[in-house]
């Protein structure tokens, strides 16, 4: 017998759509039947339309697509409130920070450190993620350990392992496997919560010998690698003092660009290898909290977009949310150009339009955007807009009135995970409290090593 579908109206809200014509619906109702969206239009008509469905009432509040992060690090998340050496740059901050959390990581403290950032993505209505994960010493299974979080918790998610050649060869090779193998039951779009890429860590840490093993291994996947480009200066000194030329050449000598290929950050290329992006379909993401973060310098989004370079926004693990990002996005703009008439459209649109289509790239159906057939990632916002709102002036109510109001309800794959401002079926303190217990122990692991 097959199980009853899941079907209810979510009504009596402002819907707005998203997508290429974002459109705003005054008392608007969505249609979700099982894992999809069925039908969206006017309150009245959906309910005529759909007598017996069970209507939810949002009383007026804002009802959205969930929104998506392209890049991040779930296990980022032990590192909140760590104390370590003082960096003086990013090389340092790798080696003193993110190298000795990686290397200390088991593969249940991984559990762990995912399910207390997923909790975090649903809590801000971010429903998709693709993450970049790396554990030196637990590389075998550690995506199945993230994919086991992201199910438990229910978040959409991409997932990769960032392989390297910086702690030997034999670890890449391990590397690789673990991404070949996760690509193999996830890469084809055959999941509908998971999805997979393969995962390089940084052209600084790479070999030309692991590269090319790694795009040989990919050949007829049709996948894509997600990998950190140009992020600092030390990673384009290091291609051109070893191989005699930038890293997005050397990236695109080896086979490592193309239409489902991620490149993060993307700070300090050059407008060929821009060209060189927009020519070969690369996707660039720009993570502007992580990158002042870090002092790294700002990524020409500008510039990046009018080359044709698609373009989206990440947290590089920084933070869940997006409403955050998206603020940040413009202001380092702003800031930058000493002018305050740049980047806002640009960085809402990488939100709102790039980061769905980016995402939507691994799955069956569309994420991030609210039409029939799409999946059912939809979050109900606490915004009741006290100056006038219409797809015109939608962008500033997006950043000013939505970006600072409070997420109310969560809906991911057509399942209520988050209501009333209520997590719902996870218990949020007992899974903070184990995690800490193992967050302690890789923190002791990290002063041993
Ligand atoms: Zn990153």
């Amino acid at each position: 017998m097959k199980p009853e579908k899941r079907s209810f109206i979510l009504g009596n809200g402002r819907l707005i759509t998203l997508g290429e014509e974002n459109r705003i619906i005054r008392n608007g109702s969505v249609v979700i039947e099982d894992n999809l969206i069925k039908d969206l239009g006017n309150t009245e008509e959906m309910k005529k339309r759909y007598p017996d469905l069970k209507f939810l009432d949002v009383k007026g509040k804002v009802i959205m697509p969930g929104l998506v992060n392209v890049h991040h690090h779930l296990y980022s998340t032990f590192a909140c409130g760590i104390s370590t050496e003082p960096a003086g740059n990013f090389v340092e901050i790798l080696e003193k920070l993110w190298w000795k959390l990686d290397r200390a990581l088991l593969l249940d403290d991984i559990y762990y450190s995912s399910v207390i950032p997923l909790i975090k993505c649903i809590k801000s209505g971010t429903t998709t993620i693709i993450d970049h994960h790396a554990s030196p010493n637990a590389i075998k299974g550690s995506l199945k350990r993230i994919a086991k979080a992201c199910k438990k918790i229910g978040v959409r998610s991409v997932l990769c392992y960032e392989v390297t050649d910086r702690n030997g060869s034999a670890e890449a090779g391990k590397g690789i496997r673990e991404n070949t193998g996760f690509i193999k039951k996830y890469g084809r779009n055959q999941d509908e919560m998971l999805g997979a890429l393969f995962g390089f860590h940084a052209s600084m840490t790479l070999s030309d010998k692991t590269i090319k093993k790694a795009v040989k291994a990919m050949a007829d996947k049709n996948c894509g690698f997600h990998i950190h480009v140009a992020e600092d200066k030390a990673d384009v000194e290091d291609s051109r003092s070893k191989h005699k030329k930038p890293v997005v050449h050397r990236l695109q000598d080896l086979g490592v660009l193309g239409e489902k290929t991620i490149a993060a950050h993307c700070i300090h290329v050059n407008e060929e290898e821009m060209d060189i992006l927009a020519q070969t379909g690369t996707t660039a993401v720009n993570n502007p909290s992580s990158n002042m973060n870090n002092a790294v310098g700002t990524a020409d989004i500008l510039k990046l977009l009018q080359k044709g370079v698609q373009t989206g926004l990440g947290t590089d693990g920084m933070t869940s949310n997006m409403l955050e990002e998206v603020k940040t996005a413009f202001l380092i703009q702003h800031h930058q150009k000493n002018d305050p008439r740049v980047a806002f459209v640009e960085a809402v649109d990488m939100l709102t339009k790039t980061n769905p289509k980016i995402a939507s790239r691994y799955f069956k159906h569309k994420v991030g955007v609210i039409e029939k057939d799409a999946f059912a990632d939809i979050i109900v916002v606490d915004y009741y807009p006290f100056t006038p709102m219409n797809e015109d002036n939608f962008y500033g109510h997006f950043v000013y009135g939505i970006g600072s109001s409070l997420i109310d309800t969560t809906i991911i794959n057509g399942k209520i995970l988050y209501q009333n401002k209520k997590l719902k079926g996870i218990n949020e303190e007992k899974l903070n409290a184990t995690a800490a217990t193992f967050a302690q122990n890789v923190w002791k692991r990290i002063q041993d090593q």
